[in-house]
């Protein structure tokens, strides 16, 4: 069998399945970001990730969450958060359209704006992803209505928005929620000072995928 090139999907570690969706989706090669993101993210290390917006940062984040999955365990396995509802609820669906292909994963969109007793009983009737903002996701820690303590994935997409908005004290709240053990993945547009401090504390020996160029 040939080997497929580096920028092929199929050079990743991935279920049959998946290849089929990415192809049917019209992804034909990965973009620089997930070229070199996605062999780490697959391994389980922590990557830190930046590139331009519309460099495809989802789907690099989003195949690694959902190959971790277990759709068996009932329990939250992966929290992913996002500064705004829009980006949250553009996230869940871009992650809904990759896990077509594998059966029974729940994904759950937690963001403020709305009730909390609907996010309640949804979580009690059980997600394995959560995807949400920060403020209301440490609303919904503080009220015990969320359990992270399974949680083996933790991502940051588009951390600088999130810092600029004023949610560093949530997401450091919400860490103390989460197991030590765990992969953490952070993307990001820009680097400020306030972001790589971050990354000292919050992950562990990352990676760290610069894209300077286009794509
Ligand atoms: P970012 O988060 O970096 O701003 P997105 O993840 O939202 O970018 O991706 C931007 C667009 O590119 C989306 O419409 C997505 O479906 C598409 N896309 C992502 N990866 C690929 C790929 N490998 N091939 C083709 N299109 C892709
Ligand atoms: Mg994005």
């Amino acid at each position: 069998m040939k080997t497929p090139a580096p920028d092929q999907f199929e050079s990743l570690n991935l279920p049959p399945e998946q290849l089929k969706n990415l192809s049917d989706l019209g992804y034909q090669t990965m973009t620089d970001i997930q070229r070199l993101a996605l062999p780490s993210i697959l391994e389980g290390k922590d990557v830190i990730g930046q590139s331009k917006t519309g460099s495809g940062k989802t789907a690099a984040f989003g195949l690694g969450v959902l190959n971790s999955i277990n759709p068996r365990f009932h329990g939250v396995q992966t929290l992913i958060l996002c500064p705004t509802r829009e980006l949250a609820d553009q996230v869940a669906n871009d992650l809904r359209t990759l896990a077509r292909v594998i059966p029974n994963v729940k994904i759950l969109t937690l963001c403020g704006g709305t009730p909390l007793a609907p996010q309640r009983a949804s979580l009690e009737y059980g997600a394995h992803i959560v995807v949400g903002t920060p403020g209301r996701i440490e609303d919904h820690l503080s009220r015990n209505n969320l359990d992270l303590s399974q949680a083996k994935t933790f991502v940051l997409d588009e951390a600088d928005r999130m810092l600029d908005m004023g949610f560093q004290p949530a997401i450091e709240a919400i860490i103390n929620h989460l197991p030590k053990s765990r992969q953490t993945l952070l993307f990001s547009a820009t680097f400020p000072d306030s972001i790589e401090s971050m990354t000292r504390r919050i992950m562990s020996n990352p990676l760290t995928v610069k894209v300077e160029s286009s794509h």
